[in-house]
């Protein structure tokens, strides 16, 4: 299933740039990429954005975005 959900980087919010910045966009999409079950990830934090492709469930998807510090509303 692919999604697109809004998302928040809390991390990013201590950056430099302050969610503004791509390179915590592609630091987080190789990392999702890494786990298991997910098969494509684009994360725009400028926009706050997360395209996703993936094979989870709502809750273990939430579980794990929620783990990176990634909040989805
Ligand atoms: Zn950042």
């Amino acid at each position: 299933m692919t999604q697109t959900l809004r998302v928040t980087y809390l991390s990013c919010g201590f950056c430099a740039a302050k969610n503004r910045c791509e390179a915590c966009g592609a630091d987080l999409a190789a990392a999702l990429l890494r786990r298991e079950g997910i098969s494509e990830a684009a994360v725009n934090i400028p926009d706050r954005t997360l395209r996703i492709t993936h094979v989870l469930d709502g809750d273990a998807l939430e579980d794990l975005l929620d783990g990176m510090g990634l909040l989805a509303e």
